[in-house]
């Protein structure tokens, strides 16, 4: 409830505690926000992570409408981190050295990957792993990629993320599992880019545009320069150009910016423009996903410093973000819901919390 209300923090619930709605919602008193974080240290992350799963498979069920990007149906993978500190720090942080005025310092932090599911104008969070200290993020990500690909394996087709994931274990093991692969191709891997680029200069680029913005795509299949990749690789190259208007001398300027792209997608069955405009995807839900989680999900907020407890946040703000993006979506009708902010919704909902009268209990224990 604290997360679905999004209240945003242990002690802002608590100060709900003596609000009638608890009496009735638990059937006696509610616990101390202390009892609520010792025990997130102790729950089971399987526990939380098979409750969103069932949520999910029932939306499925009932038909949810899943975003289909050139047919596909698209998981997005994003690292996210939370707890950055010079001074405090439990067993699970990671670390790293940053250099400041006073030399190096050691700073600690968390990080967290997340397997997000598009769907038309929003996503579901299908789940979260940590990174664990000692290992990088992509470790993490095989981890969640392997429960994902079990418990939601029908619902993508190609799974999107950025240059930290242009690596040979990660696509083999996509298109061992029969998914695609599209990540972001950055310069280390050079013999590929290079290769790539060399071939650019003998085919013909195709010409789109989108938003304003005239991409030239040059798109080279069936290399195979990529070590340690099992099969042939496609890679494309976009050279965008617009016209943006200084803010300061109001002049227009032509800008021009370069993506490459890795993908096992073959042009077969999705041409150049589609590709990239697959691959532009992706920043568009780390703008509005990401903001939305941290801004009105309190999703950087560490309800209790400790490894099991904080993942078990995570698990319970993606239960709550995916319940109340289906509520509103199905339950709320379409005049209603286009009338007033998610975040009114929200208030609404919070709302019920501070009730003396107790008149906005409904709820019904299975
Ligand atoms: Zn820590």
């Amino acid at each position: 409830m604290m997360m679905v209300t999004q209240l945003g923090s242990l002690n802002a619930w608590e100060q709900t505690s003596v609000k009638p709605f608890w009496k009735a919602f638990l059937g006696g008193a509610a616990p101390s926000a202390d009892t609520i974080g010792r025990v997130c240290a102790l729950v089971s992350s399987d526990e939380i992570r098979r409750i969103i799963a069932e949520v999910i498979t029932r939306a499925r069920r009932n038909k949810i409408a899943i975003l289909k990007l050139a047919g596909f149906q698209i998981l997005v993978l994003d690292g996210h981190e939370s707890h950055a500190s010079k001074r405090r720090c439990c067993d699970g942080c990671l670390e790293r050295t940053l250099s400041s005025a006073h030399g190096e310092v050691k700073e600690y932090y968390h990080r967290h990957v997340l397997a997000i599911l598009l769907l038309p104008g929003g996503c579901l969070l299908l789940d979260a792993e940590p990174q664990k200290k000692g290992e990088d993020e992509v470790a993490a990500t095989m981890r969640l990629l392997t429960r994902v690909m079990l418990n939601h394996g029908r619902s993508f087709d190609v799974v999107i993320a950025d240059a930290l994931y242009t690596r040979a274990g990660f696509f083999n093991f996509l298109t061992k599992k029969g998914k695609y692969a599209l990540a972001v191709l950055k310069n280390e891997e050079r013999h590929l880019l290079r290769d790539a680029d060399g071939l650019c200069n003998l085919v013909t680029p195709v010409v789109a545009r989108k938003n304003k913005v005239t991409r030239t795509i040059w798109d080279i299949e069936g290399l195979e320069s990529w070590e340690g990749v099992k099969g042939p690789v496609r890679v494309l190259r976009s050279e965008e150009q617009r016209t943006v208007k200084r803010q300061l001398s109001k002049k227009e300027e032509e800008e021009k910016i370069t993506w490459w792209w890795a993908t096992t997608i073959p042009s077969s069955i999705l041409p150049a423009p589609e590709a990239v405009d697959l691959g532009h995807g992706r920043w568009d839900i780390e703008n509005r996903g990401f903001n939305e989680l941290g801004t009105f999900w309190h999703a950087d907020h560490v309800y209790r410093h400790e490894e099991n407890a904080m993942l078990i946040f995570t698990l319970l703000t993606l239960l709550a973000y995916n319940m109340f993006h289906l509520f509103l979506g199905r339950n709320v009708k379409a005049v209603l819901r286009m009338s007033a902010s998610k975040l009114h919704f929200a208030r609404e909902l919070m709302s019920g919390l501070f009730d003396e009268s107790g008149a906005y209990f409904h709820w019904v224990p299975p």
